[in-house]
């Protein structure tokens, strides 16, 4: 039997779909959820795609997730948009923001979405490619669960924090990163610790706050942010701007509030949206091609871009489909038809 199943995006969405909806999210909140996982199949981010599934249902079952919240965007200046997510996922709350966030951007050159008491676990690109396709540029962040110790100390107090950007480009995919602020995401730790595999130094520290190679000491002491006392300062700048800024839950706190049930962190998130034609001085043209000279700087020299292997990703997904390995598709199918 071949080890893949090759699907469609839409063969990716509803069986997502048929799970959460099982389990007794309602439509309105599947929907994106189902969407995004299925994105990340498609863009080859595995580790966001379909093995998020069972997770997710942990996060459903959490005593104060809402399977059925129906977040409603509330316009507090002519710049400013809330939403409280009402303890659902975040995406619907994502989706309806967007819907006043890009006018507002394109009315006054800038404009925050403010997204409160929302779970998260999922990758920020499809959020940030939502606002690069009305040519506006991005920048996404949030908190997580207090993982991460700061650059000299062993205390975990920080979340992995990730931080998203995107740039539009005309006549190519937009330029978006997107990554944690911590050194490695804590999946790929437990997977060394599964596999008997010793961590890169760097990673963590024990609870003793010592450097080491051991997975499981870094799962019980503390992870550790990249670019030492840069990323730290990065990582607690999220905390700030996505969490008392806007009134959300640090990762301390939503590690609290989680109390042990496992589920995705419960936070709030900072979504920005810039109009290049309004704050570019009247130079749009001009003010485009010297970003455009800048890509091609980089990309020149053989560096490549971020984003560059998931756009190549998709490009073959989307003439070859989705291919997904036959073990996690029985996992999941075993899961639409409990
Ligand atoms: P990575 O360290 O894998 O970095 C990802 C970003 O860097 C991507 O934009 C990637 O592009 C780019 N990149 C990777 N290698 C290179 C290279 N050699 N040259 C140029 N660009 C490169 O990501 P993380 O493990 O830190 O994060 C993965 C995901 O996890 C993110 O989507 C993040 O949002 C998510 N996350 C979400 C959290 C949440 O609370 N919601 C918490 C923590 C993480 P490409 O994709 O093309 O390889």
């Amino acid at each position: 039997m071949c080890d893949e199943v090759v699907l469609s995006l839409e063969e990716v969405i509803d069986l997502s779909m048929k799970v959460l909806t099982l389990n007794g999210l309602s439509h309105a909140q599947a929907q994106p959820l189902a969407r995004a996982m299925a994105l990340a199949e498609r863009d080859d981010c595995r580790s966001h795609g379909l093995q998020r599934l069972p997770g997710c249902l942990d996060t459903i079952s959490h005593p104060r997730f809402n399977r059925n919240a129906d977040p409603k965007p509330e316009e507090v200046s002519a710049a400013v948009t809330r939403i409280d997510a009402d303890f659902g996922y975040s995406l619907l709350a994502f989706e309806r923001g967007l819907e006043v966030l890009v006018p507002k951007a394109k009315a006054m050159g800038v404009s925050i979405l403010a997204i409160n008491n929302c779970f998260h676990s999922t990758a920020l690109w499809p959020e940030v490619e939502a606002i690069t396709a009305h040519g506006l540029a991005a920048l996404i962040m949030n908190p997580s669960h207090s993982w991460v110790a700061p650059a000299g100390g062993s205390t975990p107090v920080l979340g992995t924090n990730p931080i998203a950007f995107g740039w539009p480009r005309k006549d190519h995919p937009p330029y978006v990163f997107d990554f944690a602020t911590s050194a490695a995401a804590r999946a790929e730790i437990a997977r060394h610790r599964k596999e008997n595999q010793p961590i890169p130094m760097g990673w963590g520290v024990d609870s003793e706050g010592r450097p080491t190679t051991d997975p499981a000491a870094v799962l019980s002491g503390a992870m550790l942010t990249f670019g030492g006392h840069k990323g730290s300062a990065l990582a607690t700048m999220v905390e700030l701007l996505a969490g008392p800024l806007i009134g959300g839950l640090t990762s301390m706190q939503s590690m609290a509030f989680d109390a042990d049930a496992k589920a995705a962190p419960c936070h709030a998130e900072l979504v920005i949206a810039f109009d290049p034609a309004l704050l570019g001085g009247g130079n749009i043209e001009s003010n485009h091609e010297a970003a455009e000279a800048l890509f091609a700087a980089i990309a020149g020299q053989g560096a490549r871009l971020p984003s560059e292997r998931r756009f190549l990703a998709r490009q073959r997904s989307e003439s070859e489909g989705i291919k997904v390995s036959r073990e996690l598709y029985d996992r999941i199918v075993l899961l639409a038809n409990a």
